[in-house]
């Protein structure tokens, strides 16, 4: 240090003193009564923002996906996302699909899950949903999300580029496990089909990720995902991983 550098000067603190009072909780008493409820409610306001800091460090990491609890295998989703990072939620009002930052359509009875849907003013909601956020559709879901349905033709939420026929399979093999090579990293993957759609036609924007007999059987399309198997149904987890992964990287944009 040189000379003409200041040294700062000594606090002349009377606080400090050290014949003067204790600064423990005790010091606050002396400060009376009123200045003491100010002095709590700073603290609870620094402790309020740091659980507020903590929950949002929380979230980063394990984002918030809804799974569309009407029927099917709602809850083996909800503990694939659990496995897969993220926090589930099952939703069964239009007001739930509020805060989340995705969204699983599972499988089930599309035609049930449709009136469903629409006796609720749910349909509107998912309209719109589906259109912002992550959704990720499996068999009955992936005919919720695709553009038109045939066999029959039915309602759909319209955001998938993809054309889906409904129980395409056929009834000797309408469920089978079938293990087949995917675009996921890693072995082949298991997939659990039930009364499966086929989907026939995909859009110039839709990735196909793995096939059967040539058809698309899970696809993606930016922050959508569909697939006509039952990933809930087997152990790996990376379909599964493969949508937080998108959920994640949507909420930091
Ligand atoms: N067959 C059902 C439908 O058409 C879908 C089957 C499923 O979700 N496992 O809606």
């Amino acid at each position: 240090m040189t000379k003409t550098e200041k040294q700062p000067e000594p606090l002349n603190d009377p606080l400090l003193d050290p014949d003067g009072p204790e600064l423990g909780d005790d010091f606050l008493a002396l400060c009376g009564e009123r200045n003491g409820r100010f002095v709590e409610r700073l603290r609870a306001e620094e402790d309020e923002k740091r659980q507020e800091e903590a929950r949002a460090a929380h979230r980063r990491e394990h984002p918030l996906i809804g799974v569309l609890a009407i029927q099917g295998n709602f809850a083996s989703h909800a503990a694939a996302l659990t496995e897969a990072g993220a926090d589930a939620v099952e939703v069964r009002k239009p007001e739930q699909l509020e805060g989340l930052d995705g969204l699983i359509l599972p499988g089930g009875e599309s035609t049930t899950m449709l009136k469903f849907l629409e006796r609720r003013h749910f349909f509107a909601a998912l309209e719109d949903f589906v259109r912002t956020r992550p959704t990720f559709g499996t068999c009955a879901g992936a005919i919720l999300l695709a553009r038109e349905v045939r066999h029959p033709a039915q309602r759909s939420l319209g955001a998938l580029d993809a054309v889906v026929e409904r129980n395409a399979y056929g009834r000797q093999i309408d469920s089978s496990i079938l293990t087949a090579p995917s675009s996921l990293p890693g072995a082949p993957l298991e997939m659990v089909f039930i009364r499966a759609p086929r989907i026939a036609e995909t859009g110039p924007g839709v990735e196909v990720l793995a096939r059967r007999d040539g058809f698309p059987v899970l696809v993606r399309q930016g922050r959508l995902m569909a697939a006509t198997f039952h990933p809930e149904l087997s152990h790996d987890r990376r379909v599964h991983c493969l949508f937080v992964e998108s959920v994640r990287a949507a909420k930091e944009k």
